[in-house]
């Protein structure tokens, strides 16, 4: 039987950049749009051969926009990944939108496709602190995207927010994720602001006005106490769900799944190989125009690398690892991290459950210099660039499809 297979779609432009936006899409080409769709579109079908070989079961059109490259276009996408490749018509299909571009009538054309997941960038209830990161909607847009969307059929809606602004209190984020949690949604994506170099906002970093770490590790342990109240799993460090709605694309990217990736910066990790596209729009247009190179990075993955890979992104999820999983696939003796483990596990850090550790909401705070406290015990800390180590969330249980539940679109 084929493999499964997660597919990433990059959208790279946006209506205007936001002041902490570190991801690669641009504000202002809009007129290269057409060009990127053909191109786009072409890059799809000349990997007609490489997808037939799996079975896709989850589509993601992340960016950048979705919603603003416009539901047209995305539908234009999904049929060509329909005809290319054997794609499940039970498989999670997700846009990502924001609440100032994103209208009934479009939910309607994308639901009639097959979308069938909305994550909406909402990040922040209070206006005046939107407008101040940069973003172009209000929360009343929020309501009215979240409302659209039920309307138009949506059952599986995403909410992503975000922690640890300049100068919000956390009577204000208690404040927005209870104003979240009245939209009902049934996945909550809540992030710690990460103000990285080079973004607009990277100026805040010394600002009295930034919370500092205790007020965001304290925002952090609200959150998963509130969420758990509310029903909401923990999946992951900075993910939660209802019971069945974590996200199915994302938890490929933990489980070290095959996933395949079109549009500039997109990456794939496919048969143990891991590959990038340039973050450049023109050279990804002309390159996939001319049959030019259009790969930035390209490595084979060593096990050693991939049973790190594997304590690191287990290790960000609930799911966690399995010292028999370990021994297993990477024939590798687990003793000196279950000592590692012991110790975290007496200061509240991590649990095991069922033979399987994980880290606690405590653990997952320091979760970066315990991990690395692990790959330095593994001895295997010379990791070459997953591009999901840094910055990506999610997963959780394994999302097979039902048996029998085997019907394509064609
Ligand atoms: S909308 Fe998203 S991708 Fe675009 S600039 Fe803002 S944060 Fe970045």
């Amino acid at each position: 039987m084929n493999k499964t297979l997660g597919i990433y779609i990059h959208i790279p432009f946006c209506a205007s950049k936001c002041g902490y936006c570190d991801f690669y899409s641009l504000a202002g080409c809009d007129k290269l749009m057409p060009k990127y769709h053909n191109a786009l579109l072409q890059h799809i079908r000349e990997s007609a051969p490489q997808l037939r070989e799996y079975y896709t079961d989850s589509v993601y059109f992340g960016g950048g926009t979705p919603s603003y490259y416009g539901a047209r276009r995305i539908c234009d996408i999904f049929n060509t990944l329909k005809r290319s490749g054997l794609i499940y018509k039970s498989a999670e299909v997700t846009m990502e939108a924001n609440p100032d571009s994103i209208r009934y009538h479009d939910l309607v054309t994308l639901r009639d496709e097959g979308v069938n997941r909305i994550s909406i960038g909402a990040q922040c209830a209070n206006d005046d602190l939107l407008k101040l990161i940069g973003r172009r909607h209000n929360w009343q847009q929020v309501k009215k995207a979240v409302k659209n969307a039920r309307d138009a059929g949506f059952t599986n809606i995403s909410i992503d927010l975000i922690y640890g602004l300049p100068s919000q209190s956390r009577e204000d984020w208690a404040d927005t994720l209870g104003r979240a949690l009245e939209l009902q949604p049934e996945h909550l994506s809540c992030y710690g602001l990460k103000l990285e170099e080079g973004t607009p906002m990277f100026f805040y970093r010394d600002s009295e006005i930034l919370p500092d770490d205790d007020a965001q590790a304290d925002m952090y342990l609200y959150t998963c106490e509130t969420l758990d109240r509310y029903g909401y799993r923990q999946y992951e460090i900075s993910n939660f769900a209802k019971p069945g709605k974590a996200s199915r694309h994302n938890l490929k990217y933990w489980l070290l799944r095959d996933y395949m990736g079109f549009g500039p910066g997109a990456a794939s990790s496919v048969n143990g190989i891991r590959y990038s596209y340039i973050k450049d729009l023109k050279a990804y247009i002309s390159g996939i125009q001319t049959g030019g190179t259009v790969v930035d990075e390209y490595e084979k993955i060593g096990e050693l690398d991939r049973a790190a890979e594997y304590l690191m992104l287990g290790m960000r999820t609930v799911h966690g690892i399995s010292p028999t999983e370990y021994h297993n696939i990477y024939r590798s003796d687990f003793t000196p991290l279950a000592e590692l483990l012991e110790e975290f596990k007496r200061k509240g850090w991590a649990v095991n459950e069922n033979g399987r550790w994980h880290f606690t909401p405590s653990g997952f705070l320091l979760s970066n210099l315990l991990i690395r406290l692990m790959l330095d015990k593994q001895g295997e800390y010379k990791l070459s660039g997953n591009p999901w180590v840094d910055s990506m969330d999610m997963f959780l249980e394994q999302t097979e499809l039902p048996a029998g539940d085997e019907v394509f679109y064609h």
